[in-house]
């Protein structure tokens, strides 16, 4: 088998790939799913492609792969503090909708995209909500072990008592003074610490709540995904992968709890990917910038432009999203897809042009290299015959999913923001009832080439085609 390099964010290097288990090349794979109270949206996106491409190089190469993927439906508190609201009571509580409702609605959302972008599901995807028992049967042998203490609000994990705290973020523990990078429960022991189950409030009756040998409450968010890796994969994995945040709070914790309960080393490769930003910010409310797979699709993208575009940056560097770059994106996958079109079948893949492709991906996922080579080495050249370039670009979409036999996707006309920002005015004053100036910007829409059109799924805006 190929060696295959992948940068370990426990060494910070670029270090060899070997399987936990040499004997069945079977891969264990955990990766952190997504928070279910929202729509996911395209950053986090990027962390499942990334974890896609991960898995499917490694098949690529001959591996088999066991990976397992949570979904985090309990409510956990806003805050890595432990502390704040949680998000998922919030919402369902200023909804209609029950906590359980809203989690099962997201968790439905997020499929859908896992699907629009042709990433491979994982072979368990597991929710927290099913795995109350594992995780309080966790906090008891952390417990029995000395690792836990109580304080007025939950049980916290002591990290003190835990030497090697803080390894995977080089966290300067005694620098960490109390209150100085987090707000400080009162009476947590160390800054570090943190929530294994938290005790509901009395008089303040949760949705989401369980009975525990401690009382009733909810698990601390961390908890979750050490239970969950280790009842389905076993005490130690070969990959845990996830978004660089996750790195000096969440990350961190895993490792603390579960080598302490098991004694042996919790993970073998951390791989974290970088954040994708959207027209340079970091994606927020207040800015409105965060988009979803149903934004691109909604303006007329295949969403696997969107895949295209993800591919076109390397996972460890931050990544841009702009609706241009997308168009872009869109332009290139649809030549790709074309040329496979017009080139004839039957051919056989290229050797030597995969040995050197499945090389530069083998360097850490080195996929916009793979691409470049693609464009310069391969489409263009005219050492090979068409046939025979054909059946290589669908050998390698097995690690692209790109689905480069698919036809080419429409043209998309963008409609610049300014445009879509006058719609949606528009659609404010008519909920307002101001009629009168909505039509006026009916109006000034018209003058700048739009028709908007009324549908039963709302306004739809045109360009008028001359
Ligand atoms: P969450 O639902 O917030 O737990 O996030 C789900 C996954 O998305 C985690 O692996 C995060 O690290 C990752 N993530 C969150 N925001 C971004 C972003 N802007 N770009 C890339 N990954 C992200
Ligand atoms: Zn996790």
């Amino acid at each position: 088998m190929a060696n295959i390099n992948l940068f370990n964010s426990l060494s910070r290097n670029k270090e060899l790939f070997l399987p936990l288990d040499s004997a069945d090349n079977k891969i264990k794979i955990y990766s952190c799913g997504p928070t279910v109270y929202d729509y996911p949206h395209i950053g986090n996106m990027r962390a499942y492609v990334f974890s896609d491409l991960l898995k499917r190089i490694l098949i690529y190469n001959g591996y088999s792969i066991n990976h397992v993927m949570n979904i985090t439906d309990v409510g956990h508190l806003t805050s890595d503090a432990d502390e704040g609201p949680d998000k998922l009571e919030q919402r369902a509580n200023s909804t209609n909708r029950s906590a359980w409702e809203m989690a099962n609605f997201y968790t439905d959302a997020f499929m859908r995209f896992l699907l629009h972008l042709n990433i491979n599901k994982p072979n368990t995807l597991c929710k927290a909500t099913e795995h109350i028992k594992e995780m309080i049967d966790l906090i008891q042998l952390l417990e029995v072990k000395g690792y836990t203490y109580k304080i007025n609000d939950g049980i916290y994990f002591d990290t003190n008592k835990f030497p090697r705290y803080g390894e995977l973020a080089k966290l300067d523990i005694d620098g960490i003074r109390p209150g100085a990078r987090v707000h400080f429960i009162a009476d947590k022991k160390n800054t570090t610490d943190f929530a294994l189950w938290k005790f509901s409030r009395r008089n303040d009756k949760r949705q989401m709540e369980w009975s525990s040998p401690w009382g009733i409450g909810f698990p601390g968010w961390h908890i979750e995904c050490s239970a969950m890796a280790m009842l389905y994969l076993g005490n130690s994995i070969d990959i845990h992968t996830g978004g660089i945040d996750h790195i000096p709070v969440h990350h961190t914790n895993e490792i603390a709890q579960s080598e302490a309960a098991t004694g042996f080393k919790f993970v073998n490769y951390w791989l974290h990917c970088a954040f994708l930003n959207v027209e340079g910010k970091k994606m927020s409310k207040s800015i409105g910038n965060i988009y979803t797979i149903d934004d691109i699709i909604s303006r007329g993208f295949d969403p696997l432009s969107f895949r295209y575009l993800l591919l076109t940056s390397h996972y460890r560097s931050q990544a841009n999203f702009t609706w241009d770059a997308l168009k872009g994106a869109e332009k290139a996958l649809n030549a790709i897809r074309s040329y496979i079109h017009e080139w004839p079948v039957g051919g056989n893949v290229i050797d030597n042009i995969k040995n050197n492709f499945i090389n530069l991906i083998n360097d850490d996922l080195a996929i916009p290299q793979g691409l470049a080579y693609i464009w310069q080495e391969l489409i263009p050249s005219t050492k090979y015959s068409a046939k025979d370039k054909k059946a290589t670009l669908i050998d390698f979409d097995r690690v692209l999913g790109l689905e480069l036999l698919k036809d080419e996707a429409p043209v998309t006309k963008i409609i610049p923001s300014n445009i879509l920002k006058l719609a949606s005015e528009r659609e404010i004053l008519r909920a307002q009832k101001k009629w009168d100036k909505a039509d006026e910007l009916r109006e000034t829409l018209f003058l700048a080439g739009y028709v908007i059109e009324d549908t039963p799924s709302g306004p739809k805006l045109k360009e008028i085609i001359k």
